[in-house]
């Protein structure tokens, strides 16, 4: 087994079996690689339905995507003891990755026929199931993340009945150039307090934006400098992503 420290990223994985639509799964897997090829450890422990989630444990919690049915056994979870370990992790400033059903579960709630289903309360925002369409399609946003040297883009898909709505002071976590992003409506995209993230862009999320898997990585290792790899095949599905989104990039 891996040392602990410093060079050794410890990713927890919620719920990995019941959120996991559109290979979400594979950003954990970009995660991992992105850190063997430099040389760095990557260990990744399963967190599943009744096991207790120690926030000390980890440097990175990662929640995918989700069917509402399979939301609504985490949220059960979630809005209890393991709740609590997600906010005490956020407090912390470890890094918190969700997407999409997982994204939902970090607010307070998501309301669907007539049900509400309860979140970890990590960030500030509910989500409700409108009688309108599904939001689906491929979506761009640009976001300004602290050390990410100005504002990029990331670019992914998005389909989810829910719509989210950020409280007062929520911030976004970008803004959206193609596609619907939290409802369709306000502009914004996802959310983050910190280092926090949720999003509702799947791909999945990290292949198509490896800089944004190393702004994780380095964040998660406080804020490491990271060795720069060849990037031609990732820079190639970073543009595709785009390009599919309606966004013309430069090179
Ligand atoms: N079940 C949620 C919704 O439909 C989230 C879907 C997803 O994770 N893609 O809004």
């Amino acid at each position: 087994m891996a040392a602990d420290g410093p060079q050794n990223l410890r990713i927890g994985a919620l719920y990995p079996d019941l959120l996991n639509i559109y290979a979400d799964r594979g950003n954990l897997m970009v995660l991992a690689r992105r850190c063997r090829w430099r040389g760095l450890e990557c260990e990744i422990t399963d967190v599943g339905l009744g096991e207790p989630l120690d926030p000390g444990r980890f440097d990175l919690l990662y929640l995918g995507g989700g069917q509402d049915a399979d939301q609504r056994r985490c949220g059960e979870e979630l809005a209890g003891e393991k709740g609590a370990a997600l906010r005490e992790a956020s407090a912390a400033g470890k890094v918190i990755l969700a997407v999409c059903g997982g994204y939902q579960l970090l607010g307070s709630s998501y309301v669907l026929d007539g049900e509400s289903v309860a979140g970890a309360r990590v960030l500030d925002l509910h989500t409700v199931r409108e009688d309108g369409p599904r939001l689906i399609g491929n979506v761009a946003i640009e976001v300004d993340l602290p050390g990410a040297g100005g504002p990029r883009v990331l670019a992914g898909f998005e389909n989810h009945g829910g719509r989210t709505v950020l409280g007062a002071d929520q911030e976004p976590l970008g803004r959206v150039l193609r596609g619907y992003g939290n409802d369709g409506r306000s502009g914004f995209e996802g959310a983050r307090t910190g280092n926090t993230i949720g999003t509702y862009l799947h791909g999945p999320l990290l292949p198509g934006n490896s800089w944004f898997a190393d702004w994780l990585i380095s964040t998660a290792l406080g804020g490491l400098a990271l060795a720069p790899l060849d990037d031609a095949l990732e820079e190639e599905a970073h543009r595709a992503a785009q390009v599919a989104a309606g966004l013309t990039p430069g090179r």
